[in-house]
């Protein structure tokens, strides 16, 4: 089967009903980088930034931040790299940061509230990002936001970056991408101010998963208790690609669930265009959505989303027959 998987590594991700499909990957390290060709991604939809700062023994100073992501984006050559600022806390240790022990850490100081709290390592961080991407493209992402006032905060962190840079003569980005990621299920309730403020969402599965069901992602005793291909889950991101869709604004999902093949499935069955995943499992993702009828899928599926009646076939179950099928 692995031979079968690399035999497509050069086919064009698209649906035997003809929608095409961006396959990325994820990544955090250079050992990630030479994946990008050999798994056929079309880019990196997810670089964690904080596995730098996780196998460090002390804070990274901006001169090193910026080698690794020159280093990052030369290796990608052309390819789209979308960083991800810090996501330190919860489940992500950084030894040399900790400050002091929290009863609930995946509900404390972590990722984006943490960066805000210390805007000087935001700043280096943003700094290094705009050096490094200085006469290309920079893609950048927020983890964690609760709020869409935090992404105009980032934001305007971020233009200060962009003003100092030039006031000292630095080349500047020909292109710049601002996104957020969606993980907290509070912007479920500015989903249309959080579309206008950011040119594209990401949603974190993982952590979108964990606190819409109130289930610690890390504790197995209780993480897969729900199901993620269940009608509330799968009703979530619905409502997340049609906001996208009425506001003109790119969302794409980079959790666990677009690298299963049957979970893929279920999210271009739910408009779903663009995902990332690690890379191994590229291969089984497009072979998987090669022979799929894309349309046939969503009628299937909207049906199920649709239906109120508490009987009768799980979304799970329509989803495997449909597979089967
Ligand atoms: C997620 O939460 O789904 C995600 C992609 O981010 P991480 O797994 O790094 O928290
Ligand atoms: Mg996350």
């Amino acid at each position: 089967r692995q031979e079968q998987f690399r035999a497509l590594r050069d086919v064009e991700p698209v649906t035997r009903d003809g929608k095409r499909i961006s396959l990325q990957m994820n990544a955090g390290l250079m050992v990630d980088l030479p994946q990008l060709a050999e798994s056929g991604a079309e880019g990196i939809g997810l670089f964690r930034t904080e596995l730098q700062f996780m196998i460090a023994s002390n804070m990274p100073k901006l001169e090193e931040q910026e080698a690794f992501y020159r280093a990052v984006l030369k290796q990608a050559v052309g390819r789209q790299v979308t960083f991800r600022t810090l996501d330190i806390g919860g489940d992500k240790v950084v030894p040399y940061f900790r400050a002091h022990e929290e009863e609930n850490p995946a509900l404390g100081w972590r990722a984006i509230r943490l960066s805000l709290d210390r805007p000087g390592l935001l700043r280096t961080q943003l700094r290094a990002l705009l050096r490094a991407s200085a006469g290309s493209e920079l893609k950048m992402m927020v983890p964690m936001v609760t709020e869409v006032s935090e992404i105009h905060a980032v934001r305007d962190l971020l233009l200060k970056e962009v003003q100092h840079l030039s006031k000292h003569g630095h080349a500047l980005p020909k292109k710049l991408q601002f996104g957020a990621m969606l993980e907290v299920p509070s912007l479920m309730w500015q989903i249309d101010e959080l579309m206008a403020a950011v040119d594209f969402v990401s949603v974190g599965s993982n952590d979108l998963f964990q606190y819409t069901m109130a289930v610690d992602r890390g504790n197995t005793r209780v993480s897969d208790r729900f199901d993620n291909l269940g009608k509330p889950f799968l009703r979530v991101l619905r409502d997340i690609v049609r906001a996208g869709e009425r506001n003109n604004t790119p969302v794409t999902l980079c959790g666990e669930m677009a690298g299963r093949p049957l979970s893929a499935m279920a999210l271009i069955g739910l408009g779903f265009r663009s995902v990332s995943m690690s890379p191994t499992a590229i291969g089984p993702v497009k072979a998987m959505l090669l022979g799929l009828d894309a349309g046939k899928l969503a009628d299937a599926l909207n049906a199920a989303l649709d239906d109120r009646s508490l009987s009768g076939e799980t979304t799970r179950e329509i989803l495997l027959r449909f597979a089967a099928e």
